[in-house]
């Protein structure tokens, strides 16, 4: 079994150690005796979306985002055809704030994005900076998708509307979170179960430092539910992003090494891609459960 990760613009977009999500699904994946093939591409480099299973884009300044955005916007047409074929991606922060329709620099300059998300970034005067924990949002995890919007109507650039509705039938309920169907949809996902973190670990940990507020438009779910830092915006709770198999997020740390159950659910979906059904149980991974669990008292406390 081989999984081809792809990290793009490794030269421009690497902020706070966001190469370690690179190091953690490639240990991740030689732990299970699958090939974790790794390889990079960054401006001007020749890149068949079809032949990779996970893309991978860290974050940068506002600087390296312009820098590389028109080598990206070449790439939109395959990007998007892979995307709607289940092509798996991570994009953290600027590489989150890329997938969108544009990124707004404090100066007011609009840096054009993929346009493949239905989201949008204004920066704000203060950066959002901290840590981070978000729980799960059960409409965006663990399952397809529902594609109905947990964030209602669409957040702007005031701040106005997005208000999360949580509850039945909005396909967002904190409630379910810390519950174990949270846990049996993502263990259901994965197939590795409680040995990978999920059904255990119910929330995201991370560290976050933007300038940048994200705004989801309708169809789009957050991926986590802020229970301490900002998220996307510091206003809707909403933290991130799921549209099919492409996740982004705002937490850098790196993030994947801190949260193994998110790892494994992006290596369990670039298998089934292939027709894979079940990613092997990692035999021991007690240690990254034990650091996140960590992790959330200690910003807790
Ligand atoms: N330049 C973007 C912002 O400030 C992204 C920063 C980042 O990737 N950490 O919002």
């Amino acid at each position: 079994m081989k999984i081809t990760i792809c990290h793009l613009y490794p030269d421009l977009l690497d902020l706070y150690g966001d190469r370690g999500n690179i190091l953690a699904l490639a240990a991740r994946c030689s732990w299970r005796g699958i090939e974790g093939l790794v390889q990079r591409s960054s401006l001007g480099d020749p890149l068949d979306f079809r032949h990779i299973d996970i893309l991978f884009i860290g974050g940068g300044s506002d600087r390296e985002q312009s820098i590389l955005v028109n080598d990206l916007k070449r790439r939109e047409t395959e990007l998007r055809e892979a995307i709607e074929e289940g092509l798996v991606v991570l994009g953290i922060c600027g590489g989150y704030q890329l997938l969108g329709q544009y990124y707004q620099t404090g100066g007011g300059d609009k840096i054009p994005g993929l346009g493949i998300l239905n989201l949008w970034t204004v920066a704000g005067r203060e950066r959002l900076i901290g840590n981070v924990i978000a729980d799960l949002n059960p409409a965006a995890w663990g399952q397809e998708p529902t594609g109905e919007a947990a964030v209602r109507g669409t957040g702007n650039s005031e701040g106005r509307g997005g208000g999360l509705q949580t509850g039945p039938g909005t396909g967002c309920s904190l409630g379910s979170v810390a519950g174990t169907d949270n846990g049996a949809a993502a263990k259901a996902e994965t197939g590795s179960g409680a040995a990978s973190g999920s059904g255990i670990l119910t929330t995201l940990v991370g560290f976050e430092n933007h300038s940048g507020r994200t705004y989801l438009g309708e169809g789009l779910l957050p991926l986590g539910l802020i229970r301490h830092g900002y998220g996307n915006n510091g206003q809707d709770q909403g933290e991130g992003v799921r549209y099919r198999n492409v996740f982004g997020t705002y937490l850098h740390g790196p993030l994947l090494p801190k949260n193994p159950h998110l790892a494994d659910l992006l290596l369990a979906l670039a298998l089934r891609r292939r027709g894979v059904a079940v990613l092997p149980a990692v035999l021991d991974d007690r240690l990254e459960i034990r650091a996140h669990q960590a992790v959330v008292r200690r910003f807790l406390s």
